[in-house]
């Protein structure tokens, strides 16, 4: 049987990780996985994690299956936590999924299920996995403009020039903030024009939100989500809680389906449910009891949110003393930019050969489309990267 099997693609960011590792430079700063790092570099457990999980381990007394969608007390805290109270509970299905890489996955499949034919549009560029499971899944796709490579802002008249091409019955992929892997995100009047172009065209929006609370804070970043949300009779939500509860390896995320009624959002969450009975039986469920604990409890609850400022207002510092070195290096505002941006990436836009040279020059690791984990640097690395990207000539 194996003789049969070929070679799939390698990661390219996990081979990227183990170049880093085996770089015998101390100078060497790593920017490529997309894992929040504090100042010494360690990817810790949040506080209110930690405390959620000793209650956890007092309290719980039995660890007996959930139920096919998760815990519906999970789905409600995440609903709370992503669209607040846009729209009314009884619109919404909801199930508990593998990380939002599992929700993407079943969204994606919830699309096939209703319509085969339906393509998926993503922005240009988006984060691979998008297209790696959609390939993988032999559904149709097609792109639209997103970044700008001049001024490292969104290409927005390309991007509703592309919307325009859309059929009735497709779905479009929005990344509901912090975008991955260019950091530029959309105005308020942007997506409110995006969102006009995507119901002229007839098509159904799917949001990935994986970053809330990495951007301007935990209402702001779901802001763009709750627009579209609002907007359209039939949305998918696939939320993560990897990045923002710190759980990357306890696989927590929720696909939300919204419907028009209360029997369109009853059978949208029977079928999503079916999906996980046929891809993993029931999701797990440390992750999400933890996340419930936290936004259940008002002290964990604070203390979380102060937390994740704490990790946000990092990332915006950084962003800030990197433009501005580069601003005092460069005297010019080429680069302001990064400033800009939200969320843990940047694409710093250049070419794949000037990303090698930093890495073989200075020791810098990006990913090969020059996107920078801003969260891999701290105060005494940002003047290191602006001296390299400088003498590199970017
Ligand atoms: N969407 C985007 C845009 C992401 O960057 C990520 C994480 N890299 C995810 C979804 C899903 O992450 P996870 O499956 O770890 O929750």
């Amino acid at each position: 049987m194996f003789d049969k099997l070929s070679q799939q693609p390698a990661d390219k960011i996990l081979a990227l990780m183990a170049q880093y590792r085996a770089d015998p430079r101390d100078s060497k700063v790593d920017l490529g996985v997309g894992v929040y790092k504090d100042a010494s570099g360690n990817t810790p457990v949040m506080r209110a994690v930690k405390e959620a999980e000793r209650r956890i381990l007092a309290d719980q007394g039995s660890k007996a299956y959930v139920g096919l969608a998760g815990d519906p007390e999970f789905s409600n805290v995440m609903i709370d936590l992503v669209l607040g109270d846009t729209i009314p509970r009884d619109r919404i299905g909801a199930v508990a999924t593998p990380g939002g890489t599992g929700a993407i996955r079943q969204a994606l499949e919830l699309i096939k299920l209703a319509d085969p034919q339906a393509t998926v549009w993503l922005s240009n560029p988006t984060w691979p996995n998008h297209p790696s499971i959609i390939k993988y899944l032999d559904m149709p796709t097609a792109d639209y403009r997103y970044f700008d490579s001049e001024t490292r802002g969104v290409d927005f008249d390309g991007m509703i020039e592309d919307l325009g091409q859309v059929k009735a019955g497709d779905v479009v992929l929005l990344h509901g903030c912090c975008h991955n892997p260019t950091g530029a995100n959309l105005t308020a009047d942007q997506m409110a024009q995006a969102i006009t172009t995507i119901k002229a065209q007839g098509a159904m929006p799917l949001v990935d939100i994986a970053y809330q609370g990495f951007g301007d804070g935990l209402d702001q970043d779901a802001a763009a989500t709750r627009q579209i949300a609002s907007a359209f009779d039939n949305c998918l939500i696939a939320a993560s809680c990897s990045k923002n509860f710190g759980i990357y390896r306890e696989r927590t995320g929720i696909l939300m389906a919204i419907a028009k009624d209360a029997d369109q959002a009853a059978l949208a969450q029977q079928n999503m449910a079916f999906l996980n009975r046929q891809n993993y039986s029931f999701p797990p469920d440390h992750g999400a009891r933890v996340v419930t604990t936290i936004l259940q409890d008002a002290a964990l609850r604070a203390d979380w949110e102060s937390e994740l400022d704490e990790t946000r207002n990092g990332m915006l510092a950084l962003r800030q003393q990197l433009a501005d070195e580069l601003k005092r290096l460069t005297n010019t505002d080429r680069f302001d930019f990064l400033a800009d941006h939200r969320g843990m990436f940047s694409r710093l836009g250049t070419t794949p050969e000037m990303v090698e040279k930093l890495r073989a020059d200075h020791g810098i690791y990006m990913v090969g489309d020059s996107r920078m984990n801003i969260a891999g640097l701290n105060e005494k690395t940002v003047p290191i990267l602006a001296k390299a990207i400088v003498e590199a000539g970017i």
